[in-house]
């Protein structure tokens, strides 16, 4: 496994291969078991890997946590180098960007809900570092987490309003055995958050089984949710909504696929999970 630094590195790399397809895995790094199944996805599926850390300052908000993100670059360098994958791309800010931004997206569809509303500019911010990537390493397949269903979506618009040739794979949540989503955050939990955190998941799952037991009215399910939250855990609520998808529009009633999201906060982690699902309440099957 080599470590590339520089666009211009990469760039070159990637003209001298001749490879079929290039599968890209672009991360912030502090690598845990939900990132590495994507990389292992990504080595099944393609002639070539690359897996990105970059943590992206322009999806970052003036108020969130740009310098206490997880950085743990050596860890991360021996767990891509035990799967075998061929370059891992480790740019620096400066060298991602070297001037004051010229260019902004603006995404417009698919951002004013959930994560969107919540962090306003955040998904023009990653829609501005996936679309250079993609330009930067040109890979055949790119591969996201579904726990970031808001980012898989809003990806997808990307790649067909911006004509990007890639294929978009997305990849199932993975969890710890109390249910917790994976996640580089889940280090700034205290002792009893991390008790607390798994509530996010099992409100969901109450929403499900309330889905499958034929309720369909999205206020109720929503309330129902909440409330189970807020009785195991001391997490302020951010949202709880049920939406279209991968549409992402408010429905009263469900009649088509849906997304059932959370964010809450704790005192030093946001924390996001979902679930997709069926208007019959069961898991959508994304591939
Ligand atoms: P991040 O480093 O948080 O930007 O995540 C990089 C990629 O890993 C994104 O596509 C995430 O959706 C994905 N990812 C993060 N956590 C998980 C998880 N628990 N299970 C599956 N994929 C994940």
């Amino acid at each position: 496994m080599k470590v590339v630094r520089t666009p211009a590195e990469m760039q070159s790399i990637i003209k001298s291969h001749s490879t079929k397809s290039i599968g890209f895995v672009p991360t912030m790094g502090s690598l845990h078991e939900g990132h590495l199944s994507l990389v292992q996805k990504a080595k099944a599926q393609n002639d070539l890997v690359i897996v990105s850390i970059f943590v992206n300052p322009l999806q970052f908000g003036p108020t969130e946590d740009l310098e206490q993100y997880p950085r743990n670059e050596a860890v991360d360098c021996r767990l891509l180098e035990d799967l075998h994958i061929d370059y891992v791309f480790i740019p620096s800010a400066q060298a991602m960007y070297p001037t004051k931004p010229r260019i902004q997206l603006t995404l417009t569809d698919r951002v004013n809900v959930l994560c969107g509303q919540s962090r306003p500019g955040h998904f023009d911010g990653v829609a501005m570092v996936i679309t250079k990537l993609v330009q930067i390493i040109k890979p055949t397949h790119m591969y996201f987490g579904l726990k970031d269903a808001q980012q898989f979506a809003v990806i997808q618009l990307l790649v067909e309003d911006l004509n990007l040739d890639v294929k978009l794979i997305g990849v199932e949540t993975v969890r710890e055995s109390d249910g917790l989503a994976k996640s580089s955050r889940n280090v700034y939990l205290t002792e009893t958050e991390k008790h607390e955190a798994p509530y996010l998941y099992k409100g969901l799952q109450l929403g499900q089984s309330l889905i499958q037991r034929d309720e369909t009215d999205t206020k109720v399910i929503i309330q129902a949710v909440k409330e189970y939250i807020r009785n195991h855990t001391s997490a302020e609520i951010d949202y709880v909504d049920i939406l279209t998808y991968p549409s992402l529009e408010h429905i009263d009633f469900i009649e088509d696929d849906i997304i059932l999201a959370g964010a809450i906060k704790f005192s030093s982690a946001r924390l996001i999970d979902n679930v997709i699902l069926t208007s019959e309440g069961h898991v959508k099957k994304m591939d």
